[in-house]
């Protein structure tokens, strides 16, 4: 399960950054796109068993969605991608480019204060 790959890479390059780091990591941030997206319970629920018994257990995640963009052909106007309403929303054109989907990413991870 896609999910479980996720949350063992995500539980690994916390861990390592815990012990360069040496504190107790408490909330990290992560970004995924929309054609890789994670389900947020899911992920969680599997980082919390692969994290017991690691620096990362009893720590939080948040989990940010990006959405997908695109670039009009019309106007060259850049916009966040709805997929009940695919046109520009400048120009209601329905002739646009796909921008790559937002990878997965450790954006940040916050430490316990001493
Ligand atoms: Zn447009």
């Amino acid at each position: 399960m896609h999910e479980t790959v996720v949350a063992q890479n995500l539980a690994e390059a916390i861990s390592q950054e815990a012990r360069a780091h040496g504190g107790r990591p408490v909330r990290a941030k992560i970004s995924c796109g929309q054609l890789n997206a994670v389900n947020d319970e899911v992920l969680s629920f599997a980082f919390e068993a692969i994290s017991q018994g690691t620096p990362c257990e009893g720590m939080t995640l948040q989990i940010e969605h990006k959405p997908l963009r695109a670039t009009c052909r019309q106007c060259s106007n850049t916009f966040a991608v709805e997929l009940s309403k695919v046109l520009c929303p400048s120009c209601q054109s329905d002739d646009f480019e796909l921008l790559p989907d937002a990878p997965l990413l450790l954006e940040e991870i916050e430490f316990e204060k001493e």
